[in-house]
């Protein structure tokens, strides 16, 4: 039995089939226990393995994805940010805009949430299948200007290109060089009705002609980023400031 047992993991291996592999043994047992038919067993097995690969798909989606840190949508509180809706955030968090190709453009100052949401609807999106990649702006253009002579750069800049959405935050915070305003226009114009992407930006887009240095290739940009595109700009105070914490004040330190 034991002889058979191994046969079949090896099968397995060589099938690519590892969670098989992995718990078969269980599997089987379990089988016995519980009296199932051959239908009820093969069932099991198949959608196990099928189960183990939608899980480890997702976790590579969400690890070549490229997040700085994690943030839930859950724990967004729209009671502290007004100018978001409960029902505008449940429709976003939806991910249809994803599915027409919509963009989204998160503006206002520092702390009021751009970054969590940015990341929270993405991480969703990596979740339910959607291929998603993270930048920041800075982190685009070097990507960009360097993806002739850098291999890492050129795989993040094709993962860009695959992905169905792409998170650009922090756009407008520095000033950048006409050159790497052309190649970021290009890259707009390649992904116009290709993928969704969302911007964060602390500047208003009358400010846009300032950092990316050109009024005719600004025109050009925000044409093809707001022909279908939500804007919502957050405001309020900084959530950061206003849950401000303090190592000294925290219980249990005084
Ligand atoms: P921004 O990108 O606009 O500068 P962030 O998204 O980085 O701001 O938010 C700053 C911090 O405050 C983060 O830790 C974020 O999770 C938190 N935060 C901001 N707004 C909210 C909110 N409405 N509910 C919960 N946490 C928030
Ligand atoms: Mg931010």
């Amino acid at each position: 039995m034991m002889n058979k047992i191994e046969a079949i993991k090896q099968a397995a291996g060589t099938l690519g089939l590892s969670n098989i592999k992995a718990n078969i043994d269980i599997m089987l047992k379990q089988a016995e226990e519980k009296n199932l038919t051959y239908t009820e067993f093969t069932d099991n097995v198949l959608e196990s393995e099928l189960l183990y690969r939608r899980d480890r798909a997702r976790d590579k989606r969400i690890k070549e994805a490229g997040f700085p840190y994690r943030k839930r949508l859950e724990d967004f509180d729209v009671s502290f940010q007004k100018s978001l809706s409960e029902k505008q955030l449940k429709q976003l968090s939806e991910l249809k805009w994803i599915e027409q190709m919509y963009n989204l453009i998160f503006f206002g100052p520092p702390g009021v949430g751009k970054t969590h949401l940015s990341i929270g609807l993405a991480y969703k999106a990596a979740e339910e299948g959607y291929k998603v990649s993270f930048t920041t702006m800075t982190t685009l253009i070097h990507t960009l200007r360097t993806a002739d002579i850098s291999r890492r750069s050129k795989v993040k800049l094709n993962r860009i290109y695959n992905s169905n959405l792409i998170v650009i935050d922090e756009v407008g915070y520095l000033p950048i060089e006409r050159t790497d305003a052309n190649l970021f226009f290009q890259l707009i114009t390649d992904l116009y009705e290709q993928a969704s992407i969302i911007i964060t930006s602390n500047k208003g887009f009358e400010e846009w002609t300032e950092f990316l240095g050109d009024a005719a290739l600004t025109t050009a940009v925000l044409d093809r980023l707001t022909y279908r595109c939500d804007m919502i700009t957050l405001d309020g105070k900084s959530y950061r400031l206003e849950n401000r914490k303090s190592f000294l004040k925290q219980e249990g330190n005084q």
